[in-house]
């Protein structure tokens, strides 16, 4: 309603901020990164102001400023005050264009929503046009190991930092099945990879035109992943090299903390602070969220497009203490608006590796018929394989949690709407606090 009275509001509230925005964008990590960044920025002595998980769009940006200012349009006065706005993908030119952000850190770009977004060519090539509109002065924070990203950002006027991973203990031989480059994206020969760490990220050269990742700024060394319970790895920033421990799981969260790292160090917040602060990160709002229910570990992990679910299932196989333990997991997929109507996304998804994994599975969504067979397809389901498709979230989850012995593990992977389901139901029945406590 605010923005339709008055066009502006976003932008001259925004302003009131003593250190003005910082827009995080990509396709993947967005919630978990901006929350990293924020509790960062907040041990150097700023305050972030931010916008609510999922609320990405320039409307959401929006409320938060409104809902933080009084009646007199006046933003609440704070030391270090700066706007830290997570940004979808599409929203981030039309959201440069009205903040006039003091920066932005570039995630990833990948495959998601194919009926909203397009490719991710098409992207990549309007995120370069953003940034061919900004005043010399912002910093722009990009993952290098992203040859889109690489290539948008190229011989922009801009304060450029990169952020990659040097290397890790688990690599991948090529790009994956959900890689979603297979051309060099400046002059579409064949790009080549030394390296790949997540789907198409990794170190890669062009030998025709000459594309190579570019020099980087801050960096992981020795990343070791351990399953679950997080990772290990060196950070070597301008300042010295730390070691961190994170607490989050997966290669992901490597980069993500590597974006906030790198952006931190970007904001002048010293080495020891950043390390110290990733250690202490805690899981966003269904990003690999853990719940101990009735003896059993339940976690909850988001997974909206195939580079996301192949990183779940990439964890998930992973033994944790030597032994191949045996998973239990409830898959929920759903259709609507915010998930992307078009679900032929979990065919990109390599459901193969968890063949011979599985020992129970239950499926519920509005799409679960779907997903029982792409996992059939897959030879994950069947001899001895206990599955199930049921339509009511809550019997669903009762009955997932039944088929996973004690002190065993229950994944739970639902798309956007469905983890929103999963959480009111699990907040319902009295197991987890409403999302805006956590
Ligand atoms: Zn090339």
């Amino acid at each position: 309603v605010a923005s339709r009275l008055y066009g502006g509001i976003t932008r001259d509230l925004a302003t009131q901020l003593e250190w003005g925005s910082f827009l995080v964008s990509g396709t993947n990590g967005k919630t978990t990164t901006a929350r990293m960044l924020a509790a960062l920025l907040h041990d150097a002595g700023f305050s972030p102001l931010r916008n609510r998980s999922g609320s990405n769009l320039m409307r959401g940006v929006a409320s938060s400023l409104v809902e933080d200012a009084g009646l007199l349009g006046n933003v609440r006065t704070r030391p270090r005050g700066i706007g830290l706005f997570e940004v979808d993908e599409a929203a981030l030119p039309g959201l440069v264009a009205a903040l006039r952000p003091r920066g932005l850190l570039l995630l990833d770009l990948f495959r998601d929503q194919l009926d909203r977004y397009g490719e991710v060519a098409t992207v990549a090539r309007i995120w370069s046009e953003a940034l061919a509109s900004l005043p010399s002065v912002t910093g722009v924070i990009v993952n290098a190991d992203d040859p889109l990203l690489a290539q948008a950002s190229r011989d922009k006027r801009v304060d450029l930092r990169y952020f990659g991973i040097e290397d890790a203990g688990r690599t991948a031989g090529a790009p994956e099945h959900a890689g979603d480059v297979k051309a060099c994206p400046r002059c579409g020969g064949p790009i080549g990879y030394s390296r790949v760490f997540l789907g198409h990220l990794g170190h890669y050269s062009c030998p025709v035109c000459g594309l190579s990742r570019p020099p980087i700024d801050v960096c992981a060394r020795g990343v070791n992943l351990h399953a679950l319970s997080g990772s290990t790895f060196s950070l070597v920033s301008p300042d010295g090299e730390a070691p961190v421990s994170l607490p989050l799981p997966g290669m992901y969260n490597v980069y993500n903390a590597l974006g906030a790292a790198a952006t931190a160090s970007w904001f002048g917040v010293p080495l020891h602070v950043i390390a110290r602060g990733l250690s202490r990160v805690t899981a966003a709002f269904g990003r690999m969220e853990k719940v101990e229910i009735d003896g059993r570990m339940v976690v909850l992990a988001l997974a909206k497009n195939p580079a996301g679910l192949n990183e779940i299932i990439r964890t998930a196989v992973e033994p944790s203490d030597g032994s191949d333990r045996e998973r239990h997991l409830m898959v929920m997929l759903n259709d609507n608006t915010a998930d992307g109507h078009d679900v032929s996304w979990i065919w990109d998804a390599d459901v193969e590796l968890l063949r011979g994994h599985v020992s129970s599975v239950v499926f519920s969504g509005t799409r679960a018929p779907d997903m029982a067979l792409r996992f059939k397809y897959a030879g994950v389901i069947g001899n001895d394989v206990q599955s199930e498709v049921i339509d009511h979230t809550e019997e669903a989850f009762r009955r997932a949690l039944d088929l996973t012995p004690q002190r065993q593990q229950l994944l739970i992977v639902p798309t956007y709407t469905a983890l929103l389901d999963i959480r009111n139901t699990l907040t319902r029945l009295g197991y987890v606090h409403p999302f805006w406590e956590a």
